[in-house]
Order: structure tokens, then C-alpha cells, then sequence
């Protein structure tokens, strides 16, 4: 039965660029129309929304988290005088549960000795996480790598039988050495060699878009570095907390991470 699943799951990638997508439930995104002359400052959970053109019309990008409830939600913008909102309605979406066998065991459960190491990580995570630049944007993605999708966004994962948090984001299986390419123009705005992540890169496309890829085996960026859609980043590694060589991709939008195949030509 497990086998059968996981073929199910397993889709192969298409070059090319694509669209973001809506999709309306947790971990996914919101694209809301926007009229003339009412484009900036709305917020979602008190975070700036990505303003951008899609399909030729002015919308708000919103990324939903992963832990929102289903139901009525809205953006809000708020004046002197009164608050304007632009309601949308999520749904409910079963995420999957997956069972990953780690041989370094450390990696499950860190030795107390690793704990200030992780806890300073963490923190860096998460102010990279929540970045945010003003400027245009580049919504339309291409794929990082090719190679197979192997893990999805979202699943309940237990590592050796112990319950951790939801994938974050998108795993790509490759051989060690593949080159990784930024999937839009950004900057480089965290790197470096981390206990979980392995060597990572964070690229900020700007408006509170946020890509990080994980598990390298070179970087081949700077921090601060200016870079265009398309240029070699790093090498697909297995760094780690891994099974196997493949890179993981997740994709931030108003300081939560959501399923990157929203921005690809691919179905979820
Ligand atoms: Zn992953």
C-alpha cells in the first residue's frame, strides 16, 4: 500500500516558466484583484501582501500558513477613518503522513552539546524567513532542478518514529553535483553550514518572497550578492539531516512557508 502511495506522488518537474496559482487552503496562496489607485498597503496577519501583475491585473499575492484554520479570512488595509478588507474563504486540505529512517541518529535527537548551535540557527532562520525588501518582483518561477519530486509540502513526518514538524517544503531528488539555479532574480540574504539544513542559501525576490534551498554540497554564491534569475547558486548535496543527495526548496511569501509548486507547471 505504501509503495502505491508513493508513486502516486511522485511527479516529474517541466522546465519552463510558470504563473503563481491560487489555491485556498493552509500552505497555499491567495491571489486577490486589486482596483485602481487601491494597490498598496494591505497587510495580511499584520504583514505586508506581494503586490504584482497576474494576468495583466494588479493582485495581492498572500501566502497562507501552513497551521491556518479553514474558513473566512481577509487583508486588511487600515486609514485614519476606516479599515478596508477583501475577504477569501479556505479550505479544509489532508495533508499526507510520511516515515523517514535517519542512520545519523545525532540528527534525530542532538546531543545536548548541539543545542546553542541549533537555537542560534533557528534564529537566523527566522529572521531570513521574515525579510522583507520593497521593489518589483519576478513571479514567474523556472524549476531549480531538474530531477524527481520526491517529498511534498506539507506531509506529517515522524523521523525514526518520532513525531517532528510538517514539511516545509519541496524535495528534488538529484545527483550530488547537479547545479542549482535561482528559480527568479534576488539577493542573497543568509548562507552558511547548518545543523539540520546543511549548507543553505536564503534569496530574497523581494516583497517578502523568500526562497531557501537546503542540503547543498557547494555554494556558489556570497552573502549580499545580487543575483538573476537562472544563476547557478549551489550544487545538489546531502548535507544534513538526509536520507539521500536531493534538494530541498521552500518557498516563504509574507513570512510563511507554502507549497512551491504553486509557482511551477506542475500539479500538487
Ligand atoms: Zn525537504
Amino acid at each position: 500500500m505504501r509503495i502505491f502511495l508513493l508513486i502516486l506522488t511522485i511527479s516529474f518537474l517541466s522546465p519552463g516558466q510558470a504563473q503563481p496559482r491560487q489555491l485556498l487552503v493552509p500552505g497555499g496562496v491567495a491571489i486577490i484583484g486589486l482596483g485602481a489607485g487601491d494597490t498598496s498597503g494591505y497587510r495580511f496577519m499584520d504583514k505586508p501582501v506581494l503586490v504584482t501583475e497576474i494576468d495583466g491585473k494588479t493582485s495581492a499575492l498572500i501566502g497562507l500558513p501552513l497551521s491556518l484554520k479553514p474558513g473566512e479570512h481577509s487583508i486588511e488595509k487600515r486609514n485614519v477613518e476606516q479599515v478596508n478588507r477583501k475577504f477569501f474563504e479556505v479550505k479544509y486540505k489532508e495533508y499526507s503522513t510520511q516515515h523517514i529512517t535517519i542512520t545519523d541518529k545525532r540528527k534525530v535527537n542532538p546531543y545536548a552539546s548541539d543545542m546553542d548551535r541549533i537555537l542560534a540557527e533557528k534564529k537566523r532562520k527566522q529572521k531570513a524567513r521574515t525579510h522583507y525588501s520593497t521593489g518589483a518582483v519576478d513571479v514567474n518561477f523556472i524549476l531549480p532542478v531538474k530531477g524527481i519530486r520526491t517529498g511534498s509540502y506539507g506531509r506529517r513526518r515522524f523521523f525514526n518514529k518520532q513525531p517532528r514538524r510538517p514539511h516545509s517544503g519541496m524535495d528534488i531528488a538529484a545527483d550530488t553535483g547537479t547545479p542549482v539555479r535561482s528559480p527568479s532574480a534576488g539577493k542573497i540574504i543568509e548562507l552558511g553550514d547548518f545543523f539540520f539544513s546543511g549548507n543553505l542559501v536564503y534569496i530574497d525576490h523581494g516583497q517578502g518572497l523568500i526562497s531557501m534551498f537546503a542540503h547543498l554540497s557547494a555554494i556558489d554564491v556570497k552573502l549580499s550578492e545580487r543575483i538573476e534569475k537562472g544563476q547557478v547558486i549551489g550544487k545538489v548535496g546531502a548535507t544534513g539531516r538526509v536520507t539521500g543527495p536531493h534538494l530541498h526548496w521552500s518557498l516563504g511569501l509574507n513570512g510563511n512557508w507554502i507549497d512551491p509548486a504553486l509557482f511551477l507547471e506542475i500539479e500538487n
